[in-house]
This record gives structure tokens, sequence and C-alpha cells, in this order.
């Protein structure tokens, strides 16, 4: 029986999911935040549930060479980068395992093609977005587990500028006298600021998520930021009253400026409005794109499906490399912001419509004949719709490129796809975010 506040010296097994140390004592599995495969470690029960419990580290007996001095002072209070306190090349290392052993789990051994992950040339400051939650006068980031804001003044993952944009408005806005959002009894109104920056052009837009209308001091707050911030195009202000964790709500009033940013990946522009989806890391995103197109090996007279299309970056990237791409997305702003930005980049061989992919593409097939001959597939966290896949394996096209964000719903779908006439050809992890557990991985599969 292992209870709260025991010590134990204990062997570090594995890094878990989220990049956690599993440790066994006598088959009962601790989780040990922070702690490396390899590593001896003194640790302390903090908690005990009967057959797992979590341990804090109180000495660390023997080190894994791969652990480095994390950079960030915060570390330990943040729950951001989970793995700084392991040197990059064991990031990877750790990234590699991760994907294969999730996989593994779902197909046994099943063989596949496995290529090294891509990792980042300098993995620190990648980020686009800086989103912080506002609280009782501070901003920054809530503490691990809970919704408590720690105040921050530099993360190491973000954009600077964006970061002290975010930070800057939040002063100015305590400043003219707005109060912070109260969750527990919904009083106030500053909820969450978000800076969303163009890394290929600078072009800032400032998102200020409250929880009414009414918002004080914005014209001085405007007339300070925008001669403090050259690069500022838009300040939009987010009305989300619902008491819910999702952060935006549906309505924005632009308050300065545009009501989006242009950022450029590869040879295209993009228009990127607040309540669209944009990838976070568009160094690794640009690399993530090109070898996943390489990897689809195109000839040029194929019809491409590109779902979960978000404003349609994938969309572009391949209507110079096939026939006709169709793009499906399920939030009417993003795909607003796709047709735009065909437009802006000269592209007419796009279709983009608006729609549960699920939906959307059931249809397509049954009532207007149009199926794939390459199926790009990028949804969120959840992975796909069965109904979708259902389609899929019915459309039979020849190869199926599927972009994840979560290893355990790629397996799942992969796993549904080889017992429905797929084969499972070639799979490569992309590090989109570096110091964090998240890795992102293509998926090539071909019909059997
Ligand atoms: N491929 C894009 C976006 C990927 S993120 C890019 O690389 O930028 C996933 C996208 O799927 C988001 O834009 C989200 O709004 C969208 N989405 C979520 N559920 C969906 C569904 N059921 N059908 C279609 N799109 C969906």
């Amino acid at each position: 029986m292992i209870n709260k506040n025991e010590e134990y010296i204990v062997e570090i097994i594995d890094n878990g999911i989220d990049g956690e140390g599993i440790a066994k004592i006598d088959g009962y599995t601790l989780f040990v935040d922070g702690a490396i495969k390899g590593e001896k470690i003194k640790v302390l029960v903090v908690k005990a549930n009967k057959t797992y419990g979590y341990g804090k580290i109180l000495e660390i007996i023997e080190k894994s060479p791969d652990r480095v001095e994390p950079i960030c002072p915060q570390y330990k209070r943040c729950g951001g980068c989970v793995l700084q306190h392991m040197s990059y090349e064991a990031q990877m290392r750790y990234k590699e395992e991760k994907v294969k052993k999730t996989l593994n789990k779902f197909l046994g051994d099943y063989s596949y093609q496995f290529n090294s992950i891509i990792g980042m040339g300098i993995p620190y400051n990648y980020r686009n977005k800086a989103q912080y939650p506002c609280q009782n006068g501070k901003i920054g980031f809530y503490s691990p587990r809970t919704h408590d804001v720690i105040e921050n003044d530099y993360c190491y993952i973000q954009d600077e500028e964006a970061d002290k944009l975010a930070k800057r408005s939040f002063e100015l806005l305590m400043q003219f006298g707005n109060e912070c959002y109260d969750e527990t009894n919904a009083s106030g109104n500053i909820r969450h600021i978000m800076v969303r920056i163009g890394k290929n052009t600078g072009e800032m837009m400032l998102v200020i998520i409250t929880n009414k209308e009414e918002l004080l001091g914005t014209e001085e707050m405007i007339d300070t930021l925008k001669n403090e911030f050259a690069n500022l195009k838009s300040i939009v202000q987010n009305i989300n009253s619902k008491s819910t964790n999702i952060i935006m709500g549906q309505k924005c009033i632009t308050l300065y400026g545009e009501d989006y940013i242009v950022d450029t990946l590869g040879e295209y522009n993009f228009k990127i409005s607040p309540l669209s989806f944009y990838q976070v890391n568009p160094v690794q995103t640009e690399a993530l794109y090109y070898t996943a197109i390489e990897m689809a090996d195109l000839k040029g007279d194929e019809t491409a499906f590109d779902l979960y299309c978000g404003i349609g970056t994938i969309s572009s990237f391949l209507s110079s490399k096939c026939k006709k791409v169709y793009g499906v997305e399920i939030v009417p702003e993003a795909i607003e912001d796709a047709k735009e930005n065909a437009q802006l980049n000269n592209i007419s061989n796009i279709d983009f419509r608006c729609g549960a992919a699920e939906e959307l593409i059931p249809k397509m097939y049954e009532e207007e004949n149009i199926s794939a001959d390459v199926v790009f597939v990028d949804p969120p966290r959840k992975g796909c719709d069965v109904e979708l896949l259902n389609t899929i394996i019915k459309m039979k096209p020849k190869k199926m490129v599927y972009i994840s964000c979560n290893v355990a719903t790629l397996g799942r779908d992969i796993k549904y796809l080889v017992d429905n006439g797929f084969e499972l050809k070639e799979v490569q992890p992309v590090d989109q975010f570096p110091q964090t557990a998240h890795v992102e991985s293509i998926a090539v599969l071909e019909r059997r």
C-alpha cells in the first residue's frame, strides 16, 4: 500500500505521453513530473490512488545525461514547457518514441517506414500566438491543473514582440479602470489577451477578450499602443459572456485598423482573422506542409481534398501540384479567409466549402459524385469522425495523407483505415512544439 507523504527511492522506467516520468513500486505506478527515463529519484508521494499516484522530486540521486538546467525561471510553476529539463536532442528522441509506441499500441507489429523527426534549428521563441488569461489584476499563465494565474515577465517560446504587446495592453487596460473577469461569480470584464504576429511580415493583431461589451479607455489605449508598436495592424474586442473554458466568443468588434493580419508561408500570403485557426509555429509549418506534399508524391493530374483546411494553407500549397483541390472547414470566418486568400494568391483551382467534414464529404460524394485521388486530413485533437472515414473508405482514394497533432487519435484512425482496405506506408514526426510534450505527425496511407 502506497500512501500520501511517504518517501521512496525509485527508478524512472519511462516517460509518458505528457512527458512525465513513470516509476513502478511493486506494480504500483507513480507519475513523477520532471523526471527522465533512466534516473534514480527520491520522491515524495503527493497523491495516492488505489493503483497509481503522483510523486514530487525531492532529490535526483542519479541524473540522466539528457538532463539540462531549464532556461525559464518559471519552469516549475508553469505547465507549458514540460520538457525544458531535457536537452533538445533528448526531447526529439522522446517524441519519436512517443509516436512509435503509440502507433504500435494500435497496430501491433505492423511494418511501415518511420522517419526521424524534423526538429527546429532554434527551438525557442517560435510561437506566433500569445494567449494569456487575466485574473485579479494579473496577466500570465494558469499554474498546472488550476485556474490560478501566475504572472510572467517573459516566455521563452513566445515571440518577444507579441509577448510585450500582450502585457503592455493589459497594463493599459488596468490603468484605465477595467477589471479582470472573475469566473467564480461571472463579474468583471477582461478574460484573456491574445496577440497574433505574422512571423514573416511582422504584422500584429491584439484581441481583447471580454465578458461584456463595455470597455474603458479604448481611445487612449489605441493611441498609446499604435505609437509604441509600429507593426500593430489590428485591435479587436471579442466578447465571450459564457461560463466556459473556451477562450473566444463569437462576436468580434474591430476597435482599430483591419480585422485581420497577413502572414506569408512559402510563396503564399494568408489573411488571418481572429476566429480562424493558424498554425502556431510557422517555421516548422512550412517544413510540415512541404514534407507532407512531397510524401504524397503528386503527379499533377490529381483531385485532392484538404479536409479541416482552416484558412486554406495546405490547399494553397497543393494547388500548384494537382489539378483541383476541395477545401472543407467548419469555421465560417476561416473559410471566408480561405476564399480571399486564394484570390490574393491568384489561385483558381480550389473549391472551398464550409461545414463539418463528416457531413459535407458524404454529401459531396453521394449527391455530387465528387471524389478525390488524394485525401489530406488535418483534424483537431479528437481526430476524424468515423462517418468521414467511412466515406473515404467507400471513395477509395489512391492515397491519404493524415496530419495529426494527437498521436493517440492518429493511431485509432489509422487502425480503422488499415482494417478497411488501406495500408500504412510511412510516418514522419515534425516538432511543431519544442519544449512541450506535443508532437505533430504525418502519416501516408495507400489503398491496398
Ligand atoms: N489545415 C489547417 C487547419 C488545421 S487545424 C492548417 O494547417 O492551418 C483543424 C481545423 O479543423 C480548424 O480550422 C478547425 O476549425 C477545423 N475543424 C474542426 N472540426 C471540424 C469538422 N468537423 N469539419 C471540418 N473542419 C473542422
